[in-house]
């Protein structure tokens, strides 16, 4: 008999892990991982690059609508690495979606109705041959209402924040942790906020606090948690 092969579902907080977690489960199952938020920063970075962003946040709605279906949005795989790569429109833009200009400004971005209309279309077209960990905000409740396993990530701002200033620190970016925590309290503030699609946990989603847990601890809670979902 071949082995189930899941929809996998993780939502949660920014700067949480999901990323780093939803990969490494992805490897290990040999699914396909997609990093949903990628998708989010991406259009973002598209937004700032054509002056459809401004500086406070404000979206020209009418010419993104306009030009949305065209921006594509795709992922390239490294074997030998392992490693995940975002193309926009064929550019490589993986480290630029990270900066801190797109973390402040992408919330915006994702609140819009037909921004996440396209993106929801992309990401359940990715997923429909199952055998698939997606990370994001919207997995359980909206892409994938039907995933086999939802895990719902969490852990407090200063955990998170110290997270992402070690991240992007390691990469040689000059931040500041006051800045960072700022943005991370604020992102959660936006994406519970929204009219559409907020982030919120979905009904039968089991809540995973990794505030006190190693990445090795948590991994282990996780693969018992496929090990449970694949036997239902
Ligand atoms: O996961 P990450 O922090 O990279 O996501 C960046 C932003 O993209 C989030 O703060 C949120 O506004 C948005 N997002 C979303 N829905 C998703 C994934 C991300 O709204 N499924």
């Amino acid at each position: 008999m071949t082995e189930k092969k899941l929809t996998i579902a993780i939502d949660g907080f920014s700067s949480c892990g999901k990323s780093t977690v939803a990969k490494e489960l992805a490897r290990k199952l040999g699914y396909i991982y997609v990093d949903t938020g990628a998708m989010y920063r991406a259009v973002t970075l598209y937004c700032m690059r054509n002056g459809l962003i401004s500086d406070d946040g404000t979206v020209d709605n009418e010419n993104l609508k306009k030009v949305i279906g065209d921006i594509s949005i795709s992922f390239s795989y490294n074997k030998l690495t392992g490693a995940n790569a975002t193309l926009l429109n064929g550019e490589l833009v993986e480290d630029e979606i990270r900066r801190i200009e797109v973390s402040n400004k992408v919330s915006y971005v994702s609140r819009i109705d037909f921004v996440r209309e396209q993106m929801v279309r992309l990401q359940q077209d990715m997923g429909r041959q199952g055998g698939i960990v997606m990370d994001g905000r919207d997995i359980g409740t909206v892409v994938f209402p039907n995933a086999d396993l939802k895990i719902f990530m969490t852990a407090t701002p200063e955990v998170r924040a110290q997270r992402r200033f070690d991240e992007l620190t390691a990469k040689g970016e000059k931040v500041n942790f006051d800045e960072i925590l700022e943005n991370v309290n604020q992102r959660d503030y936006l994406d519970q906020h929204r009219d559409v699609s907020p982030l919120r946990q979905a009904d039968d989603a089991i809540v995973l606090d990794n505030s006190n847990l190693t990445r090795d601890e948590q991994f282990a809670i996780i693969l018992q948690m496929v090990e449970d979902a694949k036997r239902k």
